[in-house]
């Protein structure tokens, strides 16, 4: 079952994040990816991935992706985080983590645990959402 994959990382972790998805690229590709417009455009030039691209983090591209959570058009969240430097949207942030607990969506705010779901992913432990959401 393919899975809507939003994807977001902070400026000092966009560089993991390509790494990541470099070395998850043959999972990734069998499912939707979206990620705010920085992170999506690093991701996709070096992946070849196909993204949905969204606004960048800092003009709301974050909050279109919350919305998509409240929607329960995505399945999980790979969020990689910079915890040291304080931002101006980190309100938005809680939100958006917020939400994923609303929505019971799987997320990710550092690669230790993104590993880990991209495994679950991988052994269909996350088909469950589509029991959750049908229609989806
Ligand atoms: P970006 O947004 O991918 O457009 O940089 C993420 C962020 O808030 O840093």
């Amino acid at each position: 079952m393919d899975m809507n994959i939003a994807l977001i990382a902070h400026d000092a972790k966009k560089e993991l994040m390509v790494q990541f998805c470099i070395a998850y690229c043959g999972i990734l590709s069998r499912h939707n990816l979206l990620a705010t417009g920085t992170t999506g455009k690093l991701v996709s030039e070096a992946t070849g991935l196909d993204i949905t691209k969204f606004l960048s983090g800092s003009q709301g591209g974050d909050q279109q992706i919350a919305s998509r959570i409240s929607y329960n058009e995505i399945d999980l969240l790979l969020f990689f985080r910079d915890p040291i430097t304080p931002k101006l949207e980190e309100v938005n942030e809680v939100t958006l983590l917020r939400l994923c607990d609303v929505h019971n969506i799987p997320m990710a705010t550092n690669i230790a645990t993104a590993e880990a779901l991209i495994h679950a992913l991988e052994r269909g432990d996350l088909d469950w959402r589509d029991l959750v959401n049908p229609v989806r």
